[in-house]
Order: structure tokens, then C-alpha cells, then sequence
């Protein structure tokens, strides 16, 4: 049985190296004398702190980046491979983020490149789907799912799934305070399972851990997580407060 999960992204923050570092030292201080038997915590950092997050080696915090490019190496400015942030000790990346989808044209096709290039290099991943505003009022959540699920999981061998996390992040929920209902989630939770029945052997496909995501606070835990029995969370703002983010991480150990 898998660990249950809690993931930080921090996307493009902090601002400095001294804001980070300061946020390290909140991090370490609210886990203090604290014990995750069930979870596990990962923070993503931009890439530039990822050292530093690694020198620091906080008990029970695990790396992560938000992104990586599908390529080993070579000509392809401003980019980080998967390679490159296994080497540097990191141990999860997020992908298919939905700011990513937005702002840089991801679709399918390039995150289940990543993806690739996640698994082929041992990293674990956190990989994001989830339908707009729009899509859920036209009544066609489960079509876009089961699309974005069908081609970022494309190719993808079965043995591999243990290493992936899918996280449900509905797209009008993320950074918008707006929290769908846990019969909400739910639901998504039983398309997700569906389409993934259809896809592998549901024993290879149950080994998958299912989060959720989007505005995720420690008042909404239990509705996000625990009611619909979900395998943690993928936090964006509240992780930035560190007793906000080891807050969530305690409710979901504890439950
Ligand atoms: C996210 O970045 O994945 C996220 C869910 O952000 P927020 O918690 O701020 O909505």
C-alpha cells in the first residue's frame, strides 16, 4: 500500500534566495518533532532553490520541480531535463501543471513527452489533469478527462504507473478560493478510476495515488481529501505558509 501524498507547489515563489531560505527555516521549524507515519511531503521549489532545498535535508520533506523538458541534452536554451534533476537528488516533478497548459501551449502530446522523460530517469510524478469552468458547464468533465488521461498516459507501460500520481485539479478551482463539493470530487475520482480501468489492468492502474488540487486549505481537507477518500493533495498558495502547509500534511496523516 502506497504512502498517502501532500505536494507544495510554489510555482514562482518566493522572490530571493534569502526569502527562500527564510522559508526554510519556517519549514523546519513547524515540522520539528513532528512524525508523517502515512505521508509523504514534497516541496516543489522554483529549480534555482532546488539546492538548497536538498542541502537543508529536512526530515521527512521530500524535492520536487514543477516542470522538466523531454529532451537529455544539448540545444535547447533555458531548459532543465529529468536527468538533470534526478542527478541534483530531486525525487518528484510535477507536469501538465494547468498554468503550464495556459501560459507555455502544453497539450498532451508534449506532457506525455515529459512524462517519458520523467519515468525513463526514476523520477516520480505528479501529473495534472482537470476540466475548465467552461467544459464542466457544458457538461463534458468526463470527456476531457478521459482525453487528457488518454493522451498523457499514451504508451505509458504498465509497470510504471506506481511511480505516477494523478493529480485532479479542475481548472476553476486552482488559485480561485472556489473548492468544488466532496460529491464533486468524488465523481471526477470515479471517472478517473474508469477511464484508467479502460486503459490498464485496474490491479496496475489502482497503483496510481489520486489527489486533488486547487485551493486546497487546512479548513477544506477533509471536504477535498478525506471525505472522498483521495490519496492527498497538490497545494499551491498554502504552501508558501509553512504552518499552513505541515497543518494539511498533519490532518492527512492523521486521518
Ligand atoms: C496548484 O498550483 O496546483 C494549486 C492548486 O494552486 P492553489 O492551491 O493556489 O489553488
Amino acid at each position: 500500500m502506497q504512502k498517502k501524498i501532500v505536494v507544495g507547489n510554489l510555482k514562482m515563489n518566493p522572490v530571493s534566495v534569502v526569502e527562500f531560505e527564510r522559508y526554510l527555516d519556517a519549514l523546519e521549524k513547524e515540522l520539528k518533532g513532528k512524525e508523517f507515519e502515512k505521508t509523504e511531503i514534497v516541496v516543489c521549489p522554483p529549480v534555482v532553490f532546488l539546492q538548497k532545498l536538498l542541502n537543508r535535508d529536512i526530515k521527512n520533506i521530500k524535492a520536487g520541480v514543477q516542470d522538466v523538458f523531454w529532451e537529455y541534452q544539448g540545444a535547447f536554451t533555458g531548459q532543465i531535463s529529468a536527468g538533470m534533476v534526478k542527478s541534483a537528488g530531486a525525487t518528484f516533478a510535477i507536469v501538465g501543471h494547468s498554468e503550464r497548459r495556459k501560459y507555455f501551449g502544453e497539450n498532451e502530446e508534449i506532457i506525455n513527452l515529459k512524462l517519458k522523460a520523467i519515468l525513463k530517469n526514476g523520477l516520480n510524478a505528479i501529473l495534472c489533469i482537470g476540466e475548465s469552468a467552461e467544459e464542466r458547464k457544458k457538461g463534458q468533465t468526463s470527456q476531457v478527462l478521459k482525453k487528457q488521461l488518454k493522451g498523457c498516459l499514451a504508451e505509458i507501460a504498465p509497470g510504471k504507473l506506481e511511480y505516477i500520481s494523478i493529480a485532479y485539479e479542475p481548472i476553476w478551482a486552482v488559485g480561485t478560493d472556489k473548492i468544488p463539493t466532496s460529491d464533486e470530487i468524488l465523481e471526477a475520482k470515479i471517472i478517473i478510476k474508469k477511464a484508467l480501468a479502460e486503459m490498464y489492468f485496474v490491479k496496475s492502474a489502482e497503483k496510481m495515488r489520486l489527489l486533488y488540487g486547487g485551493s486546497v486549505k487546512s479548513n477544506c481537507a477533509e471536504q477535498v481529501c478525506l471525505d472522498p477518500a483521495m490519496d492527498g493533495v497538490l497545494v499551491g498558495r498554502e504552501s508558501l505558509m509553512p504552518y499552513e502547509f505541515v497543518k494539511i500534511a498533519i490532518l492527512i496523516d492523521e486521518n
